[in-house]
């Protein structure tokens, strides 16, 4: 039998992280058993349905680097087909028409929180005579839950989960309008999508008792399951907004990888050893749905963090720099033409061995892309005052004169400047340097940046760094 996942994400607006997780995981069982990820979007709820959020889950997925087979399925547009299993499912006596209205069912309930039993429906149409429905109501369809015994569900995760029939309830599966439930529908759509394996979170396994029950009434052979645990932010509560990012997309506007995003999540909820560093392919040999951890995992940022840094080392040159690009123009309002791009990539082993983020690789490089004059941080001007000016104007000197530069010859222009106007301390040259080269105090190599750079375009950066100290009259006067 070929394995069947899926991956049926409710459209409600971003891609949450531990849908992502669920995709993932469906994801490496399906490739791995070289079978078939499906794609079905849970809209039936067509008030709260909006586009944008199907396409946050088109485009969260496509970011992650998850694909899936065949078309994407609308849970909307199986409704009759979902009803009319409801029919089948009366026909056949599994199911039946209940008349309750509103009103009845709250003063059911009522009775019974008064008495302390379970406020389920006390299933008094079950049985009832259908002669005695009322004209012109418009019924429910309910299911018939089994009354008795108990009901075990052999989950490759939580092992085997029993409860007591008692516990479960004869739940709507058509309602009155004619429209689906969730519960129903779910299940149709698994059965006639050929789903094999259902690969979910743990907020589901009480649905899968449930499930089940249509499951048997129908005859149809039950999908393997394996519910996973939550992901819960580092203070252990529920991941949310609150706990920094709660979404796939801010995961990719922080500056992660989804290569990394991949290999975290994977270990989130699963071990191999110990392994820290899992390529796509150790996963697909190595992942078994038994070695899913059972109890929930806090997010641990620092180790997202690490396994970022690890793929952004990792990743070629081009892709890297395909996968910055956007930050330049957000961050620093810069779009580095293809001179600039040419030089990122030139610098790029020092970039990549530094950055833990891709916001961080972009921060350190824009300075590449900058055309003087360009302005300078705070920390960068206050290096930039009139103690620093003799030390720019020998370096410009030094640097005319060179023949070509490269990082050996930059830094012994450092040495000698720092020997003849800072008494030998590099500090004193290499720091006002970097300022008046990157606009910053935080870079790559300054040596390395200046080669790439080339001595014309340093000259210059020295120049308006010098008009600069100049024009905000920090110059020393002469005497
Ligand atoms: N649509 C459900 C959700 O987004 C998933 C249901 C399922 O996996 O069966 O939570």
């Amino acid at each position: 039998m070929s394995v069947v996942t899926r991956f049926p994400p409710s459209p409600t607006g971003f891609m949450h992280i531990g849908t992502a997780r669920t995709a993932l995981f469906n994801w490496i069982y399906a490739r791995k058993h070289g079978g078939k990820m499906l794609f079905r979007i849970e809209d039936t709820d067509r008030k709260r349905h909006n586009e944008e959020a199907v396409d946050n889950l088109i485009k969260g997925l496509e970011w992650l680097g998850l694909d899936w087979d065949g078309n994407i399925v609308s849970q909307h547009e199986q409704r009759m087909r979902h009803a009319q299993v409801a029919k089948e499912l009366l026909e056949s006596g599994k199911a039946y028409y209940c008349y309750c209205t509103p009103e009845e069912l709250e003063d059911m309930r009522e009775k019974a929180r008064s008495e302390g039993k379970t406020t389920f429906y006390d299933r008094r149409w079950r049985d009832a005579d259908p002669s005695t429905a009322p004209r012109d109501a418009s019924p429910v369809i309910r299911i018939k839950a089994p009354l008795s015994g108990a009901t075990t569900v052999q989950d490759q995760v939580q092992g085997d989960v029993t409860v007591n029939n008692e516990q479960l309830d004869d739940f709507i599966i058509l309602r009155s309008d004619g429209s689906p439930t969730y519960m129903l529908s779910v299940v149709v759509d698994d059965h006639d999508m050929g789903v094999t394996h259902v690969i979910r979170g743990d907020d589901h396994l009480n649905n899968t008792f449930r499930q089940n029950i249509i499951y048997d009434a129908m005859n149809w052979q039950k999908p393997t399951y394996a519910h996973l645990p939550l992901i819960l932010g580092p203070d252990g509560a529920k991941m949310s907004k609150r706990h920094g990012a709660a979404s796939v997309e801010e995961y990719r506007d922080m500056g992660y990888l989804p290569a990394a995003l991949r290999n975290y999540l994977l270990r989130l909820g699963w071990s191999h050893g110990d392994d820290e560093i899992i390529s796509d392919e150790q996963a697909r040999q190595w992942f078994d749905l038994t070695g899913c951890n059972k109890a929930a995992a806090r997010f641990d940022f620092d180790k997202l963090e690490s396994l970022n840094a690890h793929y952004i080392k990792e990743t070629q040159a081009d892709e890297l720099i395909e996968r910055a690009l956007p930050f330049y123009k957000q961050r620093h309002s810069i779009e580095p033409d293809t001179k600039a791009l040419a030089m990122i990539k030139q610098g790029i082993a020092e970039l990549q061995s530094r950055a833990t983020t891709l916001l961080q690789f972009v921060d350190e490089s824009v300075f590449y892309a900058k055309t003087v004059p360009f302005p300078y941080d705070e920390k960068a001007s206050a290096l930039l005052n009139a103690d620093a000016t003799p030390v720019l104007l020998a370096l410009q000197k030094e640097l005319q004169a060179a023949d070509q530069i490269d990082d050996q010859s930059v830094k012994a222009i450092c040495k000698a400047v720092a020997d003849q106007e800072a008494g030998g301390k590099m500090g004193k040259v290499g720091m006002p340097l970097r300022a008046a080269i990157t606009g910053t105090t935080v870079s790559p190599s300054i040596f390395e940046a200046c080669a790439i750079l080339g001595k014309d375009e340093c000259c210059m950066r020295l120049q308006a760094a010098i008009e600069h100290i100049e024009n905000n009259g920090t110059i020393k006067q002469a005497g």
